[in-house]
């Protein structure tokens, strides 16, 4: 069997992964900022990083997966400035910060349930990992890492000669570049804030006492803390959006690496790239984002998002449209049709048999697919595989519904089961106007109990039933 090789950020390079511990892999990946709807450019980091744990328990590692949930101390400028994401979004709202987390935690948490990503083994909330963060700070002040300016306590970047390493940073030139407007009494331009203080005469929701004053933590310090307290001081695999690294990273790195004595903190930085909506980066400030629900709302079964983002190598840009993802969404409906008619998600079909020559083929199959995910996790070349599986004429349903169930731990596609009825093109579907006609039937039996039992059950998949003058019509809505 061929190596496992990942590229990895820092070393600008492939390497052979192996795990820090044996069998045992301790992974880190930067999880949402709970402000707003997570948009599907961060459901490809999501799941990127679902993919990449699924990869690495199909090759018998057992895996401790961390996933952050920022419920404080981001702000809505990269520079330490501007207020906090939360915190504005309660104003806005009239909510309590609290609140606003919770709500945005639980939508994040249904998207990635509905994406069939699975859950993290930890789920940290920044705000419930306070004396963490304040340990680290201690060290780094301990260290003589940090100087006190008036709105807060700072990093000195020049104290850490690797600053630059992870994102090959131009320091000369940023210091050349520098903007004005960089926050007052700053040493460097790098240099970021570990703890913030409240402002006078603002009035925050969310802060807390430290031995520097009252105040909260810098968005940066929240991850190194938490990620040493589930995964210790030296781990195997640090994962997050491009975007994160020549900033968010960076400072992790800094962090970490002063504050507990290690180098290299993290073995892999594996970085996805964006997903672009045209040629732009689908984000929240340029206004250009969709959600899950967005798709929901137009007939895209959630599971044709994973499909779509299966297609695309996840060190490549990949483009949004709505043509892009119904032509995945119909890529989809035609595997998922072959993996009902093989039996994949039936129970009862039982172990397969077959002879030498079957057995050598489906051996050469089930390696290409391993092979291609062991390529620094190359799934489109994995899907090939998968659809020249669904696609075999020589191979027995047999050994077909057996290696698409194997390539299908890997995938999450759910394949074989019954899902979320699709429209298809022309917005018609089959099956479901023939429910709604057998539910008419029904009622004209007067066989009442089984009227309500169909329209319960397409309501369950997200489809309501509405009395119009032409009669009965069905239209999707979220599924129950
Ligand atoms: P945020 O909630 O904005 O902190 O982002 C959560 C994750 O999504 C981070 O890992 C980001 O790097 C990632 N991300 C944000 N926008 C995109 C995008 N358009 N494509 C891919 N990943 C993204
Ligand atoms: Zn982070």
């Amino acid at each position: 069997m061929s190596a496992i090789e990942f590229y990895d950020t820092r070393t600008r390079s492939r390497r052979a992964f192996a795990p820090i511990t044996p069998g045992h892999v301790r992974m880190y990946s930067c999880g949402p900022t709970v402000y707003g709807p997570p948009h599907i450019g961060n459901l490809r980091s999501r799941l990127f990083s679902d993919l990449l744990k699924r990869f690495l328990l199909s090759e018998g590692f057992r895996v401790t997966h961390v996933i952050n949930i920022t419920d404080v101390g981001h702000l809505v400028s990269d520079a330490d400035e501007g207020e906090d994401k939360i915190e504005a979004a309660a104003r806005r709202t009239g909510k309590s910060a609290e609140e606003i987390a919770a709500h945005y935690t639980q939508v994040w948490r249904d998207d990635g349930a509905a994406v069939n990503c699975l859950p993290p083994e930890h789920n940290p909330k920044a705000t419930e990992h306070i004396p963490e963060q304040i340990d680290l700070a201690k060290r780094l002040e301990a260290g003589g890492y940090l100087y006190r300016i008036e709105d807060g306590l700072y990093f000195d970047t020049s104290r850490f000669p690797r600053y630059a390493e992870l994102a090959h940073l131009d320091l000369a030139g940023q210091a050349e570049g520098a903007r004005i407007g960089v926050t007052a009494g700053k040493r460097n331009p790098a240099d970021f804030a570990v703890w913030k203080f409240a402002e006078a005469g603002v009035q925050r929701q969310q802060e807390w006492d430290s031995p520097w004053g009252r105040g909260f933590p810098g968005w940066h310090l929240e991850c190194s803390a938490m990620a040493d307290r589930y995964l210790g001081h030296h781990f195997d695999i640090h994962t997050g959006g491009i975007d994160l690294a020549s900033v968010h990273h960076t400072n992790e790195v800094a962090q970490s690496e002063c504050g507990y004595g290690v180098h290299p903190w993290v073995e892999f930085w594996m970085h996805n790239e964006f997903l672009d909506m045209g040629s732009e980066k689908m984000s929240k400030s340029k206004g250009n984002v969709r959600t899950l629900s967005d798709l929901v709302e137009k007939g895209v079964d959630p599971l044709a998002f994973r499909y779509f983002f299966l297609q695309a190598h996840y060190r490549q840009q990949q483009s949004f449209s709505d043509e892009a993802i119904q032509s995945a969404a119909t890529g989809y409906r035609r595997l998922q049709a072959v993996a009902r008619e093989l039996g994949v998600a039936d129970a009862a079909a039982g172990e397969p048999t077959w002879g030498a020559e079957e057995a050598a083929a489906v051996a050469e199959l089930r390696a290409r697919f391993r092979a291609a995910l062991a390529d620094d996790l190359n799934a489109p070349k994995a899907m090939a595989v998968v659809w020249e599986v669904a696609r075999h004429d020589r191979l027995s349903p047999a050994a077909r519904r057996d290696l698409l169930r194997g390539f299908d731990a890997v995938l999450g596609l759910r394949l074989g089961e019954a899902r979320l009825a699709v429209a298809d093109e022309s917005g018609q579907d089959p099956r479901i106007d023939g429910l709604l006609a057998e539910r008419q039937a029904a009622k004209k039996a007067r066989n009442f109990a089984e009227a309500d039992r169909i329209r319960d059950a397409l309501k369950a998949e997200g489809i309501e039933i509405v009395d119009t003058p032409a009669g009965p019509e069905w239209r999707r809505g979220k599924p129950a």
